[in-house]
C-alpha cells in the first residue's frame, strides 16, 4: 500500500442508494478499504479508504457507506455534508430501488449542490431484461453518467471511480497504471455474458446518452 505522502488528493465520496443494493459488498471488494476502516455509530457510516495509483499520481477516496440506515430520515443530511462526489447505486433486479435513485439524487444536489456523481446499476450478472429497460430509461432522461456493473463478478468495478476521477482531477485521459486490489470474484463473468449485455445496451441506441471519456 503506498504511503499516505504520495497521495495527490483525498476526495470524500458519498456511497448511497436503497438498502440491498450491494454498496457494502462493492467497497468491500477493494483490499487496501480494510486496513483503514473507520466507524462512526452516531452517524452510522463506515469510512472506507481506498487507493487509486494514476498516469496523474495517487488519489484517495475516504468512501462514506451508510450502514444499515438507508431510510429517507434526517441523519442523512449530515453525512451528505462536504462530499466532493456521490456513487448512487441500485440493484438491476429491483425496479423498486431504481425508482429511488430520483429521489437520492434530490436529496444529494439538495445538500451538495453540483458535484460528479455515478449511478452504479450493479447486480448485472442477474439481469433481468425488464429491469435493464427500466433502468435505460432513466438515462434517456437524464443527464447522470451510468455505469453497469457486478459487485460479485467484478464487472466494471473500477469504473465508477475512474469516471470520478477523471471529473475531479479535470482530466479526461486520467487511467489507472495499477489495477486496484479487488477481492477475487465469487463467480465469473463469462464472455457470453458480458455479449449479452452489449447486445441489450445496443438495442437501446436509438437515444443519445451523456458524453463519456471512455
Ligand atoms: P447494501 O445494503 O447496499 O450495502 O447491500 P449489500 O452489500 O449488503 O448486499 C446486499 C446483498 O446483495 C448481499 O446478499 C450481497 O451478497 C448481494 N450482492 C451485492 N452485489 C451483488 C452483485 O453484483 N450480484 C449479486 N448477484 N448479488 C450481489
Ligand atoms: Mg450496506
Amino acid at each position: 500500500m503506498q504511503s499516505q505522502e504520495e497521495v495527490k488528493a483525498t476526495f470524500k465520496l458519498i456511497l448511497i442508494g436503497d438498502g440491498e443494493s450491494g454498496k457494502t459488498t462493492f467497497v468491500k471488494r477493494h483490499l487496501t478499504g480494510e486496513f483503514n476502516v473507520q466507524h462512526n455509530a452516531t452517524l452510522g457510516v463506515e469510512v472506507n479508504h481506498l487507493l487509486f495509483h494514476t498516469n496523474r499520481g495517487v488519489f484517495r477516496f475516504d468512501v462514506w457507506d451508510i450502514a444499515g440506515h438507508e431510510m429517507f430520515d434526517g441523519l442523512r443530511d449530515g453525512y451528505f455534508i462536504r462530499s466532493q462526489c456521490a456513487i448512487i447505486m441500485f440493484d438491476t433486479a429491483k425496479a423498486n430501488t431504481y425508482n429511488n435513485v430520483n429521489r437520492w439524487h434530490r436529496d444529494l444536489v439538495g445538500v451538495c449542490g453540483d458535484i460528479p456523481i455515478v449511478i452504479c446499476g450493479n447486480k448485472v450478472d442477474i439481469m433481468p431484461k425488464k429491469s435493464w429497460k427500466t433502468c435505460i430509461n432513466f438515462d434517456r432522461k437524464s443527464i447522470l453518467y451510468h455505469i453497469e456493473m457486478s459487485a460479485r463478478t467484478n464487472y466494471n468495478i473500477e469504473k465508477p471511480f475512474v469516471y470520478l476521477l477523471k471529473k475531479l482531477v479535470g482530466d479526461p485521459s486520467l487511467k489507472l497504471v495499477q489495477s486496484p486490489a479487488i477481492q477475487p470474484p465469487k463467480v465469473v463473468f463469462t464472455d457470453e455474458m458480458s455479449c449479452q449485455v452489449e447486445r441489450f445496451l445496443d438495442e437501446a441506441t436509438s437515444y443519445t446518452l451523456p458524453p463519456t471519456y471512455d
